[in-house]
């Protein structure tokens, strides 16, 4: 790691001439909410010396213009929902927030894209786009507090990429500010592009590493008119996560497949203090776009006979879905709620091998007297599992939990396996990161960090170390 330079008097007084008083603060209580993403571990928490709240793109390249001349690392923080720690200010420094920077700048119903800055929060994309007929496509969980440049910055998953894609697929092009400090935009809004490097999916999913990202230029499409959300209830995990290969080999393409344990559904009943329907199986939700009523009910009587086929107990057409995905989306915060102290894990494998790898990581997890609770984007084989602490004596925690990591990933990652499907590697899992990449690959990443990053300033200490 280099050396860096403290924030001085003098840095914070040149940082109030280019951003105004009110947009710097070193007010010990905001400083401590910005030590944080929604990691609850302490030891993953690290004040910065500054926050800073520009306004404009151009307010956001003279910070790290400066920062540059006087070695002082920046971090570029969304709205601090980020599960991987890629937020934390790890070497001090200036925490640079886009919250001030939310305005949808436009919205172009008839050539159906959407400009905004990075600081809009996900939900506002989905609600403007909505209000034009149309739809932004990007639906992770935590969308009603998460910002777009955030999702930009992490590649994004969420419910619906199983026919979507992730947020990479929704982005036309990007405004970046560059480690350098200069501003560029990188992408456009074309079908098709074979003009050079694709440096805008380079920096789509580079957690604030390669640039701050200003504005997005986002795709959207029209708002489906006949979908219906299903409720397929199994008795075994094991059926459950069979039925989506089933599904797919039966031609069946849904918008979403998502699925919960029987112990993540009690979980989320206990913190909504909700009763969910047949909360002792194992949840399938499945939603289904189609052109017109009749093929959706096609699909509809498929899905019934194929359920019926395999195991399935129940399926429900849930005329309202609104009770069902509450509980999926508040998953995160049910487990928080029960305790502070576990693990998500974020692993994506190939989709037909998910049934494998979810039982191998449960046998992991109860061999090590830890316990799991289970979701899963099962359409895109990206496995939620919270590691708690369970019969773990406080002592041996971290160190089981290193153990329990390393069975799982000595697994998954032969099977073709990832340690991040959607949450990003961030400082959390940067060790795993360097054990289980390829070194060939490793040392590509680290190149193209230190020719963007000559001073190594943007977001340091995460993804991968200097050397
Ligand atoms: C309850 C809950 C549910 C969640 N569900 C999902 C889900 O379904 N799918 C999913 O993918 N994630 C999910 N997440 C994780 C998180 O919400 C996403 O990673 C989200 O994209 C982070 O956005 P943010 O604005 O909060 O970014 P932050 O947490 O502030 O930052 C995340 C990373 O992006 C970088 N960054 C942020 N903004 C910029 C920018 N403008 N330019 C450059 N870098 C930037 C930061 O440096 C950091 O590395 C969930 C989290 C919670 C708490």
């Amino acid at each position: 790691m280099p050396k860096y330079n403290p924030v001085t008097p003098a840095v914070l007084d040149e940082l109030r001439t280019l951003l105004g008083e009110k947009n710097v603060t070193v007010d010990p209580d905001k400083l401590h909410t910005y030590s944080h993403d929604e990691v609850t571990e302490s030891r993953y928490h690290h004040l910065p010396e500054v926050v800073v709240f520009p306004e404009t793109t151009e307010q956001v390249a003279a910070v790290v213009k400066l920062a540059n001349r006087k070695l002082i690392p920046v971090t570029p923080r969304g709205a601090g929902t980020g599960l991987a720690c890629g937020a934390v200010p790890n070497c001090g420094g200036i925490v640079l927030s886009t919250e001030k920077m939310n305005k949808i700048i436009e919205i172009n119903p008839d050539s159906m894209y959407m400009i905004a800055e990075a600081g809009v929060r996900t939900e506002d994309v989905q609600q403007t786009a909505k209000q034009h007929g149309l739809l932004y496509a990007g639906d992770p969980c935590s969308g009603d507090s998460c910002f777009i440049g955030g999702n930009v910055a992490t590649n994004a998953g969420g419910n619906k990429a199983v026919k979507y894609g992730t947020t990479r697929h929704q982005v036309y092009s990007v405004e970046v500010v560059t480690p350098k400090g200069e501003i560029t935009t990188l992408g456009a809004r074309l079908n098709k592009s074979s003009t050079g490097y694709s440096l805008d999916q380079l920096i789509i999913g580079s957690e604030g590493t390669l640039g701050i990202i200003t504005k997005v230029t986002l795709k959207l499409v029209p708002l489906p008119q006949h979908f219906a959300d299903f409720l397929a209830v199994f008795p075994s995990t094991d059926s459950a996560i069979a039925f989506v290969g089933i599904m797919a080999k039966a031609g069946i393409t849904p918008t979403t497949i998502e699925f919960m344990d029987t112990v993540a559904i009690r979980c989320s009943e206990a913190f909504l203090n909700e009763k969910l329907p047949h909360s002792d199986g194992n949840y399938l939700i499945i939603q289904i776009e189609a052109d017109n009523e009749e093929a959706l009910e096609d699909i509809a009587c498929e899905l019934d006979e194929l359920c019926t086929n395999h195991g399935a107990t129940t399926l429900l057409m849930l005329n309202d879905s609104a009770k069902i995905w509450k509980a999926r989306k508040s998953f995160a915060e049910a487990v928080r709620h029960e305790t502070l102290i576990h693990s998500n894990e974020d692993i994506v494998v190939p989709v037909d091998k998910l049934p494998e790898a979810m039982k191998r990581m449960a046998g992991i997890c109860e061999k090590h007297g830890a316990a799991a609770r289970t979701v899963s984007h099962a359409g895109d084989g990206n496995i939620h599992i919270s590691i708690l602490q369970g019969d773990v004596p406080d002592e041996q925690w971290v160190d089981v939990l290193h153990n329990i990591q390393h069975e799982i990933f000595d697994y998954i990652y032969p099977l073709g396996g990832k340690l991040s499907g959607e949450h990003g590697i961030g400082y959390k899992k940067k060790e795993l990161m360097q054990t289980y990449t390829d070194p060939v690959e490793l040392d590509m990443m680290r190149s193209i960090k230190l020719a963007l990053d000559p001073n190594w300033i943007l977001n340091p200490d995460k993804l991968f170390d200097r050397e």
